[in-house]
């Protein structure tokens, strides 16, 4: 045991990666001689996986762990300032966490509550340990506005499942009717930390990713430091925030984007989302009018929020399967449409500079992922959302398990919104905000001479046109994948008969139904190609 500790508390960071606003951090400084502020690297979560389809470990892409690193050294600067440091050790995080609690002789342990299933199931270990040690707990919740256990209990034990009912239920946050505690003058100085491998924040190169070339890095850096410098630019500027209406965004401003792009910071926590908020409504004092939920953004604070209660509270939220929120439906499994997707070769520009914005930033405009999820999906290449999802999990730098989930949910119509026959143009949606198709230019430059007439649908270009742009369409660039038209013809068509099946059986959708659905699926489009094939003949005969 190490020397001289005593009676230590242990405050142990895995979002809230921040000082304002952070309940847990300061119980943990309260009373206490010595105070160890803790990560804990998870080689799974961190460490490269040469398997993946992109640079990154198993489960994150290399935009995140670069975020996330740059979030850690960013904690440990701030916490020098303070008196303290960031102390990385490096393992399974519950054996870690017990060595250290052992070798320090921990009285206290702090960490942020978190609802993720993944957290859920470590911190219940955690807890009972802690408990048959004596060791004091105290984990608050701090990364959302409300507590989900709180509005799902006020809805009588079951999540609200519209964003009305649960901005209603949900109220006025309780915290709220006071100023947050933002700042922290000193902390209570590391004790010894004896035979514990403490290490300083790694390098990317030091976690083995080498030199990755890349053309163009995400224009985020993590930290609690350039949070709070963009929520200032953000807030600052206040007939902007009283006027804001996400709908009316430009998905394809990439310059200066349509939103705050404060979502990497509010995944990890490096910005409170209840500071956030106390700001907001600081500028809506001050002005005269201002905009309102859903719309407003607050209004966008509340969706996080929404969803946050919602994947709480409902069980296999994550998947199709035994998820009593999801309509069951009979997607696809064609691997070679989702890859197609994935790597940005649909043939359909907008959707491919979108995915290429994904793989460069780790980030896109919402209404940008709208129509790339509902391509994917019900739109025109019925694959099951929860390959999308993935996709989108490894990827985005704000990757969250509740908002990612359940927006996933939304797009496909498999829950939260039903109206499948509103299906995004991947032609004429991005053409409205951006006829010119310069952020098809920035993000796939092999399109960059082809004339705006042809930039949504290249393949229509006449074939001089095409070689003059230098980007002959089947070989420097593909052809559609599937005409959209037909496809999203087709989708529309499955979904209805995918909605009667799960009316019929009110919502008890088995397996097998499924399976004679989709046979009974393919049946009637084989019978379709094989009417349109016998008038085609019988045209042919009268002419
Ligand atoms: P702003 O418009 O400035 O909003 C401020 C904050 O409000 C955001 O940072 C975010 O925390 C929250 N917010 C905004 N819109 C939503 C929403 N629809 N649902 C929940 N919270 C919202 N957002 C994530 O943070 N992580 C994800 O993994 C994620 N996956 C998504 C997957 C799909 C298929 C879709 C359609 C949307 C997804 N979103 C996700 C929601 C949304 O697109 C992003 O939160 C938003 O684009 C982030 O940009 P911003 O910070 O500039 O947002």
């Amino acid at each position: 045991m190490a020397s001289g500790s005593g009676s230590g508390s242990l405050m142990w960071f895995r979002k809230g990666l921040r000082i304002h606003d952070n309940p847990a951090l300061e119980r943990a400084a309260q009373s206490t001689k010595f105070l160890y502020p803790v990560f804990i690297i998870d080689p799974h979560y961190m460490e490269p996986d040469p398997n993946a389809f992109s640079p990154g470990s198993k489960r994150a892409g290399l935009n995140r762990i670069r975020f996330l690193l740059q979030s850690l050294a960013d904690l440990d600067l701030n916490l020098r300032k303070l008196g303290s440091r960031l102390l990385v050790l490096k393992g399974e995080p519950s054996q870690v966490l017990f060595r250290c609690l052992k070798e320090w002789d921990v009285k206290k342990l702090c960490f942020e509550y978190d609802t993720d299933p993944y957290y859920q199931a470590l911190d219940t270990k955690v807890k009972d340990y802690a408990s048959i040690v004596g060791i004091e707990v105290f984990s608050p919740v701090s990364h959302t506005l409300f507590n989900p256990a709180d509005v799902i209990q006020k809805n009588g034990g079951r999540p609200p499942l519209s964003y009305q009912s649960f901005v209603k239920l949900a109220g006025q946050p309780s915290w709220a009717s006071s100023p947050l505690s933002v700042t922290i003058s000193s902390l209570p100085p590391v004790g010894d930390v004896g035979g514990c491998e403490i290490s300083e924040v790694p390098t990317i190169k030091e976690l083995g990713y080498g030199d990755i070339e890349q053309d163009e890095f995400s224009p985020f850096r993590g930290g609690e430091s350039e949070a709070l410098k963009r929520l200032k630019e953000s807030i600052n500027n206040k007939e902007w925030v009283a006027a804001f209406e996400k709908p009316k965004g430009d998905p394809s401003a990439f310059l200066k984007p349509a939103t705050t792009t404060l979502s990497p910071y509010l995944k990890f926590g490096c910005l409170s989302s209840r500071y956030f908020y106390q700001c907001l409504q600081d500028v809506y004092r001050n002005v005269k009018r201002h905009t309102s939920p859903p719309v407003s953004l607050v209004g966008q604070l509340l969706w996080r929020d929404f969803f946050y209660t919602v994947a709480f509270g409902t069980p296999n939220f994550d998947r199709m399967t035994g998820n009593r929120i999801c309509k069951q439906i009979p997607w696809n499994d064609n691997d070679e449409l989702l890859v197609a997707w994935r790597d940005a070769r649909t043939g359909y520009p907008w959707i491919d500079a979108i995915m290429i914005q994904l793989y460069k930033w780790g980030w896109m405009h919402h209404l940008a992922r709208h129509s790339v999820a509902c391509f994917l999906t019900r739109g025109d290449l019925f694959v099951h959302w929860e390959k999308g999802r993935d996709v989108f999990e490894r990827l985005l730098i704000d990757s969250d398990w509740a908002i990612n989930n359940g927006n996933w949910l939304w797009l496909s119509c498999s829950s939260f919104f039903y109206q499948y026959n509103r299906i995004y143009s991947p032609i004429s949606f991005g053409k409205k905000y951006d006829p010119n198709g310069d952020y098809i230019k920035h993000f796939l430059p092999i399109l960059k001479d082809m004339p705006k007439e042809y930039i949504y649908e290249p393949w229509t270009a006449p074939l001089s046109v095409q070689t003059k742009a230098k980007c002959i369409i089947g070989k420097d660039y593909p052809k559609p994948v599937v005409p959209h038209d037909s496809a999203s013809k087709e989708s529309r068509r499955k979904m209805a008969e995918a909605y009667s099946l799960n009316q019929k059986l009110n919502g008890k959708v088995s397996e097998e139904d499924l399976k004679k659905l989709r046979r009974k699926l393919e049946e009637d489009s084989e019978d379709t190609k094989q009417e349109v094939k016998t008038k085609r003949m019988r045209q042919k005969l009268i002419c």
